[in-house]
């Protein structure tokens, strides 16, 4: 990985060349900190400023490509400039305008789902700082607010818990934070290559992925070799090409996309 800002000159010959780009963005800890609980993590306005006046850059088409359910991201987000869409639940979900599609795939799952739903929320009940997210598609078991002995004691009986569903599920782990889904070949790199598909008969858009987590990395390796994936954060490996340290740098690169 390059540090973005020391090599931006090369960078922005690519965006000048560039007829259309697809920027598309993860929410957590890309554009905004990741915070104790997942309700707080609220868009700064400066950032949901950047982000609008991108929208209405017709050479930029925005994208935002999210871990959380797709009603929750747009919740966040908020932003209805037309032609911005969601990716929700790693891209089961997405909309655009006001159509949602649901991928077909993930719908005999869904009792599973709600069945580990009520299981995983017992276990969680009996200790303190850990919960479970419902997704509706997927769910997410969290423990970053647990002490450490406690966040042990959830990580034996969540083992124990989910070891007889393995098979009809899949299990991923983030930040602090299970991931349960259902056992379809999708992640948010099936998701990118589905969108810049949806484009690929009018034009070739280059895309842009910024992401700072584990789930970000299969969109990264899911860009074409023109493709531009940036990771956030500190960690010195992963496929993206460019390292941005954190949320702030996250703004200053956007607001000089903004300016293209
Ligand atoms: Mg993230």
């Amino acid at each position: 990985m390059k540090p973005l800002f020391k090599n931006y000159k090369t960078l922005k010959a690519t965006l000048d060349k560039a007829q259309k780009i697809l920027l598309l963005l993860d929410y957590d800890g890309t554009l905004t900190p990741i915070v104790a609980h997942p309700d707080l993590a609220v868009l700064h306005p400066s950032m949901k400023a950047v982000l609008k006046k991108i929208a209405k850059k017709d050479k930029i088409i925005l994208g935002i490509v999210s871990g959380r359910s797709l009603k929750d991201v747009y919740n966040k987000l908020k932003l209805t400039s037309k032609g911005i869409f969601y990716a929700g639940n790693h891209g089961l979900e997405m909309k655009t305008g006001s159509k949602i599609v649901v991928s077909p795939m993930v719908r005999p799952h869904l009792k599973t789902i709600r069945k580990l739903e009520k299981l995983a929320s017992k276990l969680t009940k009996n200790i303190p700082g850990a919960w479970v997210e419902d997704k509706n598609l997927t769910l997410s078991v969290h423990y970053r607010q647990c002490k450490e002995k406690d966040a042990k004691i959830l990580e034996k009986s969540f083992n124990k818990l989910i070891k007889p569903w393995l098979k009809k599920i899949r299990l991923t782990t983030g930040k602090m934070v299970w991931e349960i889904r259902p056992p379809v070949k999708w992640n948010k790199g099936e998701a990118v290559k589905w969108l810049i598909e949806q484009y690929s008969n009018r034009y070739t858009p280059l895309p842009i992925y910024i992401g700072d987590d584990r789930t970000d990395e299969d969109a990264f390796e899911a860009l074409p070799d023109w493709g531009v994936g940036i990771y956030v954060g500190q960690n010195n490996k992963s496929a993206a090409k460019y390292k941005l340290k954190s949320v702030p740098e996250v703004k200053k690169f956007l607001q000089l996309l903004s300016k293209i």
